[in-house]
């Protein structure tokens, strides 16, 4: 278990949507700039984009792509509304396969006109059905549970326990998941399912933020690390322990944040990860 204060900035990746503000050329630039090694690619950064183009361009700035975001959205009442999904989700897969991503994150979705159960079954039947194209694409799926307060819309699946006994379920090496702070640091059960994940070799990818206390928005408040209540070190240790070696990836939304000069919020954003991370 390791839990030394980082020293160097291999191991960290940002998310474009937490420099919203910026193009993601300018944030490749920037992250590059500052030592950032890897980059989480948000679709809506590569609208109008060449996104093999922009795949290269990103290795050109020494940044490894550590995944896709987000797939998912699979529960709807109404079966066309799911085959739309699907098919975005195919999508999904065939650019990250031209960016060059080895992961789609899913925010599975739900759909409050039916019960979280039907949701979840959907869930399950629509990665079943992508699968085979993430497998000759080479692209993992993780599963990233979200914390209750978004049960209603955006995933059915809320804790860690869902989405290893999902990825159980389906049992391939390509579906695992995403553990996330943010979503998952109030889980009395999280070390143990955090084993349980790593021991299926699931454990996909690791997101940090922190819980800010009150929490103004249900979306976009989200705290830099150091700004909240989350043990994020803590959790780290446990995810390490799992024997996870990848990238911690920060992934903020904050109304507040988009606010200010990206420049100084990502030298913000580097100090609180070699504090807190
Ligand atoms: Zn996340």
């Amino acid at each position: 278990m390791s839990t030394t204060p980082v020293t160097d900035l291999s191991r960290l990746c940002i998310h474009t949507i937490t420099t919203k503000p910026w193009d993601i050329e300018t944030a490749a630039r920037n992250y590059s700039a500052s030592g950032v090694k890897g980059i989480t690619v948000w679709r809506d950064a590569l609208h109008g984009r060449d996104i093999r183009k922009t795949g290269d361009m990103l290795r050109q700035n020494d940044l490894k792509v550590v995944s896709l975001c987000r797939g998912g959205f699979f529960p709807a009442r109404d079966r066309r509304k799911r085959e739309i999904a699907i098919d975005d989700n195919r999508r999904a897969i065939e650019e990250a396969f031209e960016l060059g991503a080895k992961l789609i994150v899913l925010v599975c979705g739900a759909d409050p006109s039916q019960s979280l159960e039907d949701s979840r079954k959907q869930i399950q039947e629509g990665i079943v059905s992508v699968l085979p194209e993430a497998i000759s694409a080479g692209i993992r799926l993780a599963i990233e549970p979200l914390h209750p307060m978004y049960a209603d819309t955006r995933s059915a699946i809320n804790t860690i326990h869902q989405a290893n006994d999902m990825s159980e379920a389906i049992d391939s090496p390509w579906v695992g998941v995403a553990v996330d702070v943010y979503h998952l640091w109030w889980d009395p059960n999280l070390e143990k399912e955090i084993i349980r994940c790593g021991k299926n070799n699931a454990l996909l990818a690791f997101h940090i933020c922190d819980w800010k206390s009150p929490t103004l928005d249900f979306l976009n408040d989200r705290g830099l690390m150091g700004d909240g209540c989350i043990p994020i070190r803590k959790i780290r240790s446990w995810v390490e322990a799992a024997g996870f070696i990848g990238f911690i990836e920060v992934e903020i939304f904050s109304t507040e944040y988009w606010k200010m000069s990206q420049n100084k919020f990502l030298y913000k954003i580097i100090d609180a990860y070699k504090k807190h991370a």
